[in-house]
């Protein structure tokens, strides 16, 4: 039996974001998700596998994730759908942190559709259930496709890690609840693509991860106020 979705990461930016292209296998339509940057690598990518654009998706307004989107609608006229719209003000930055990264083809929009939680966004014959994940920042969302039990998490989780909270707006406890209360009931055999790093899994995440596994998490209701988070060196 043929998948439903096929899916090749190709990093961009100088901060190596997973840049994501997925397609659905019987119509060939794609839809690329977090096109941080280096379009034109992006638009051959497509080219090389016969694959035609459908969608752009963002996980969240920051510019490694979304600096490429506009660029991207323009050389082929595929909709830009999300993050949720509390991801304008960083949208409003792009071109700033574009300029600040040495990168200057990073250009401000506003999605063709903004998402929210309990969304489906379509793709081919198949679709993607959006999911509103709070903490990193305030308009993030995840794509998940049940079938495969795929997700696409952006900043929100990491291998080992968890989005950095100390940005604007930025909440700590609204990003443990999005990963614990959103994510783990997905399943644990549900593998995802963070914005950095290797691919892993939400039951790998729940036995290691020193920030939301389930040891963790006990000890953090256990003691409370007295918790220390650990010190967070994410690269996103
Ligand atoms: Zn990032
Ligand atoms: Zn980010």
């Amino acid at each position: 039996m043929t998948m439903p979705i096929a899916a090749m990461i190709a990093p961009v930016t100088p901060l190596q974001q997973n840049c994501t292209i997925v397609w659905c296998t019987k119509t060939m339509k794609a839809a690329i998700i977090d096109p941080g940057g280096e379009v034109d690598r992006l638009v051959k990518a497509l080219a090389e596998k016969g694959l035609t654009l459908e969608k752009i998706w963002i996980t969240h307004g920051h510019m490694d994730h979304a600096g490429g989107a506009a660029e991207l609608k323009v050389r082929t006229g595929a909709p830009i759908e999300g993050p949720h719209e509390d991801d304008q003000f960083w949208i409003d930055r792009i071109q700033q942190s574009g300029e600040m990264y040495g990168i200057p083809e990073a250009r401000v929009f506003v999605p063709d559709r903004w998402l929210k939680d309990g969304d489906k966004v379509t793709l081919g014959e198949t679709e993607f259930e959006v999911f509103h994940c709070p903490g990193h920042t305030p308009g993030h969302v995840v794509f998940f496709h049940r079938e495969t039990k795929f997700a696409q998490v952006g900043d929100v989780l990491f291998q080992g890690s968890i989005g950095r909270t100390d940005f604007p707006l930025g909440n700590h406890q609204d990003l443990i609840d999005s990963i614990t209360q959103k994510l783990w009931p997905l399943g644990g055999d549900v593998r995802f693509v963070p914005g950095h790093g290797g691919m892993s899994s939400f039951a790998a995440e729940r036995a290691n991860n020193p920030f939301v596994g389930d040891r963790v998490i006990a000890a953090m209701k256990a003691q409370g106020a007295a918790y220390q988070t650990p010190q967070n060196h994410s690269p996103g």
